[in-house]
């Protein structure tokens, strides 16, 4: 599509999602890495220096030696990716969006605020129709974009498709991987050998975000969740156990073939990190426990399978999905992607 890629930043680039970006962005066709921020610990070092790179493959070589700056406007692209700690996250996306940068990120902070798209590219790219009233009502000359939390992304994927056959009311129980947590995040006390049950805050943003994610720009899907959240001893990759009540009570071979025809929007705007087809539905997903193959298929699809009959909802099925690519940096750069596309970065 663009003849040459545009410079773009990272907020929060030494932490756990701020290293897959800088991997993502390394082979990306549209997008350069020009910028890195990160905290006072980080600033002034060179990259190198300053991050822990926990990846398995190697640093891109053109970051090792670039310098890291504070995460303050000015400096850095027009567009930044954001992997700030929830807790600098607030202040610092603002400062940038005042100033002029479009912010397109991963943290908590914004992600509920009416006028800000909660963006998945395949269910609601319609909701990047708020930046106008958000620039407008919050005086921003840029904007912010998010995605949703790593749970919810595999969460609302999954019942995306499920919206044509009546969805009402979900239980999910979710097992989540360390790398959700950052890093150094979980001590390794807490986790080997055992099941941390409950996630602080998790279960309360999958019940809202994922309403927001399958309504309308304004108005949240009626679907009731609650959400069990737990932490287990795996890197990467959230496996979620759900069960749903669809008021059509279809076979279950309708709900699987949901799963299989479903594209979402970007196939048609053939966006480089959009999977051919979002969901992959296996058939043999109990023996053994699928492993997440991010090699296969870039890390942004979501595998589901074992859809059977549930006694108390109606089907029950378990999926699993990548936390930190699909779940963070790729689906923000997937949303990067199509707001490049559709024109809506400023001074592309
Ligand atoms: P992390 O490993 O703890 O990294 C946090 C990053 O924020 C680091 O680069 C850190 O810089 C920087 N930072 C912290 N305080 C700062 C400050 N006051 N000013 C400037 N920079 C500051 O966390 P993570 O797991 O990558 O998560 C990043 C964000 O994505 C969080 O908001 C998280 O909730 C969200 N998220 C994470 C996942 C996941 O699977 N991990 C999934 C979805 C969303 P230093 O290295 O210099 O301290």
């Amino acid at each position: 599509m663009n003849e040459r890629r545009i410079d773009v930043g990272v907020l929060g680039a030494t932490g756990m999602v701020g290293q897959q970006f800088v991997r993502q962005l390394a082979a990306h066709p549209w997008f350069n890495t020009a910028w890195l921020g990160a905290s006072e610990r980080s600033e002034g070092k060179t990259y190198a220096e300053a991050a822990s790179w926990r990846l398995a493959s190697p640093m891109p070589g053109d970051v090792e030696r670039m310098r890291v700056d504070s995460c303050t406007p000015g400096r850095a692209p027009q567009l930044v990716f954001s992997a700030l700690d929830a807790s600098a996250a607030q202040e610092i996306e603002i400062a940038f969006a005042r100033a002029g940068h479009t912010v397109v990120s991963n943290a908590r902070s914004w992600r509920m605020d009416p006028l800000v798209p909660l963006l998945i590219p395949e269910i609601n790219a319609d909701h990047l129709s708020l930046l106008t009233e958000q620039r407008r009502t919050h005086g921003w000359r840029g904007a912010i974009v998010t995605n949703p939390n790593c749970s919810t992304v595999v969460l609302s994927m999954a019942l995306a498709p499920l919206r044509t056959l009546g969805l009402q009311s979900v239980l999910v129980t979710t097992m989540q991987a360390v790398s959700g947590a950052g890093y150094p995040g979980v001590p390794s006390l807490d986790i080997m050998g055992n099941v941390i049950p409950g996630i602080a805050g998790e279960e309360e943003k999958m019940e809202s975000e994922t309403q927001k994610i399958l309504g309308t720009a304004t108005a949240a899907h009626p679907v009731v969740v609650s959400a069990h959240t737990n932490r287990v001893a795996v890197i990467d990759g959230h496996t979620e156990a759900v069960s749903v009540r669809l008021e059509q009570r279809p076979p279950i071979a309708a709900v699987i073939d949901a799963f299989r025809s479903f594209r979402g929007r970007p196939q048609e705007l053939e966006l480089p990190s959009a999977p051919p087809a979002p969901i992959l539905y296996l058939d043999a997903f109990n023996r053994p426990q699928p492993r997440l193959d991010a090699e296969r298929d870039g890390g942004m699809t979501i595998t589901i399978g074992r859809a059977r009959r549930c006694p108390v909802l109606d089907v029950k099925f378990v999926a699993l999905g990548h936390n930190t690519i699909r779940g963070a940096a790729g689906a923000a750069v997937l949303n990067a992607e199509l707001m490049l596309a559709g024109g809506l970065l400023q001074g592309d």
